[in-house]
């Protein structure tokens, strides 16, 4: 039976005792509004580790003042089922009072924070790097399951988690998309039947990108014609589009061999992201 636990010293006690069994304990970190995207990082965690905890938290300080937290999709019994027949162990669904009451501690990764969504939305990294070694402290797992999709968090997780000598191991896992290419998001509900028809222009522009570099044919023509095609987008805004090579999420040099390209583009009102990998060399 999955076991739903919202109080984090009940998590801390229950998941001490299953490590003293000997058993290695797997989590993905999620908002909830499940989809086959989170569900992969389950599978995953599921079968390498055993037990597998998931929370489901919104995470209000990682949301702008502008931005969608009132509107978020909340949708828990709905999740609890699917990640039941996923067979996951532990959900760790805490109030926000037990996470943030009188904080007054923020963990701030520099440099690989400050372009990308870092730029676009200022205090954004610090909302997630702060829940996410909260999370890490209180479930205390081996490995950390988190998603290409939102790269640059990825890569923050896993500066944060050096730098601090956190003893788990993060483990990135590929982007799940649609049929038609589209990044799968929770967000991609807010799309209208229009909107989201021009939606796959993002993921088949990005790949138009990546076979141009992969064709040798330059950065600034490939990232050109990327902007040229998202353009394209009806009711569209594109917010940045970037090729940086993919360890330092800096602008490629010489020794560049593995780069990726990322996009963050308004649909009507709704944001969305993706990137690709490419390989140069
Ligand atoms: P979120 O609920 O949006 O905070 O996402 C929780 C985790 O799921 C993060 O590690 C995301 O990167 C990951 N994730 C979200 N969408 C996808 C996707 N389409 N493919 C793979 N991982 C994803």
């Amino acid at each position: 039976m999955i076991k739903i636990i919202k109080k984090p010293s009940y998590l801390r006690t229950l998941i001490d005792s299953e490590r003293c069994k000997g058993r290695t304990v797997g989590f993905v970190p999620t908002m909830g509004n499940l989809h086959d995207g989170h569900m992969s990082l389950i599978e995953r965690s599921v079968k390498q580790c055993d037990i597998t905890a998931v929370s489901i938290f919104v995470n209000p300080i990682q949301f702008g003042a502008n931005e969608d937290l009132s509107a978020y999709p909340r949708t828990f019994s709905n999740d609890r089922k699917k990640l039941a027949e996923a067979r996951c162990d532990i959900v760790f669904y805490p109030r926000i009072n037990d996470m943030y009451k009188n904080r007054m501690t923020t963990v701030h990764v520099s440099d690989i924070t400050e372009g990308l969504c870092g730029a676009s939305r200022p205090g954004h990294f610090d909302g997630v790097t702060t829940v996410v070694a909260k999370l890490l402290h209180i479930v205390n797992p081996h490995y950390a399951f988190f998603g290409e999709k939102d790269y640059q968090q990825l890569m923050a997780v896993k500066k944060m988690v050096f730098d601090l000598n956190m003893p788990v191991n993060i483990v990135g896992c590929p982007i799940v998309r649609e049929q038609d290419g589209l990044a799968m998001s929770s967000r991609n509900a807010y799309l209208s039947h229009a909107e989201r028809a021009q939606a796959p222009l993002i993921y088949r522009s990005l790949k138009k990108g990546s076979e141009l570099l992969m064709q040798g044919k330059g950065i600034s023509l490939a990232k050109r014609r990327i902007v040229e095609n998202l353009r394209g987008i009806d009711n569209g805004h594109i917010d940045y589009v970037e090729i940086l090579d993919q360890e330092t999420l800096k602008k490629p040099d010489t020794n560049s061999v593995k780069l990726r390209i990322f996009a963050a583009v308004f649909i009507g009102r709704t944001r969305l992201i993706d990137n690709i990998g490419v390989r140069i060399k």
